[in-house]
């Protein structure tokens, strides 16, 4: 199991990284029904694989005071966040594309065009909770889950454009329930909640402002903007609950 899962990972990582769907499509499949949930010490075996994957994929970031700041960051929300058990770290990765990810168990990277593109700690914060908060939510194990669902014998006639809507809708829910308990973990560390859809809507202009839209599937728009319209409303009765 650990092989397949692996697999679905590094495949997802690849599409969150470059937003190329069509990298899911792979004839040679091959999946049974054997999904149990990963313990704690599963997540971080299979997250230490996928970490060795990245750092053969991607130069790693050196500078050490940026380093550090990510890690402070990381370990306020870690204490505050549902998994604390769970040894989270935080690497940059020398990319100019503004991005950030996880692996299973306990790895977030965040890119240094990403770094330099945020305007605060506020929005780091909320960032980084966002990928506290898929591990907290075990969405790897969820979304393994799915995986079994949608490529199961029953659905093998499905087109490969109804596997992807269902799929996108799936990773949409993902991120609209990450969005939401990052912020309460940015909200209970003592950071402004408002950091993450600060930096969605920054994000969103760039992407109008240079016209990189028409790379981009029209729907992107549409999901980003939701994303902060959710987290908007959201918010304000996070503050009221205390
Ligand atoms: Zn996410």
């Amino acid at each position: 199991m650990y092989k397949k899962l692996l697999s679905i990972i590094l495949i997802l990582t690849t599409i969150l990284f470059t937003q190329a769907w069509y990298a899911i499509a792979d004839d040679d499949w091959q999946i049974d029904s054997g999904y149990t949930e990963l313990s704690d010490a599963e997540e971080i075996e299979l997250g230490k694989q996928v970490d060795e994957y990245i750092r053969h994929q991607f130069y790693m970031g050196n500078d050490a005071e940026l380093i550090k700041m990510v890690n402070e960051i990381t370990q306020k929300l870690a204490t505050v966040s549902d998994r604390k058990t769970l040894p989270f770290t935080c690497d940059v990765i020398q990319s100019h594309s503004i991005n950030a990810f996880s692996a299973p168990g306990r790895h977030i990277y965040l890119t240094e065009g990403l770094l330099k593109f945020t305007g605060s700690e506020d929005e780091v914060a909320g960032i980084i909770g966002h990928e506290i908060a898929h591990a907290s939510l075990r969405h790897v194990s969820k979304l393994y889950y799915e995986f079994l669902e949608i490529f199961s014998q029953k659905n093998r006639g499905t087109d490969f454009d109804t596997t992807l809507l269902l799929l996108n809708s799936q990773l949409e829910e993902f991120e609209q329930d990450a969005d939401t308990v990052g912020v309460l973990y940015a909200h209970k560390a003592g950071f402004d909640p408002n950091g993450l859809p600060d930096f969605l809507e920054r994000h969103l202009d760039l992407l109008i402002n240079n016209r990189i839209f028409g790379l981009l599937r029209f729907d992107s728009f549409v999901t980003i903007n939701s994303r902060i319209n959710h987290l908007r409303e959201y918010i304000p009765t996070l503050v009221k609950q205390e």
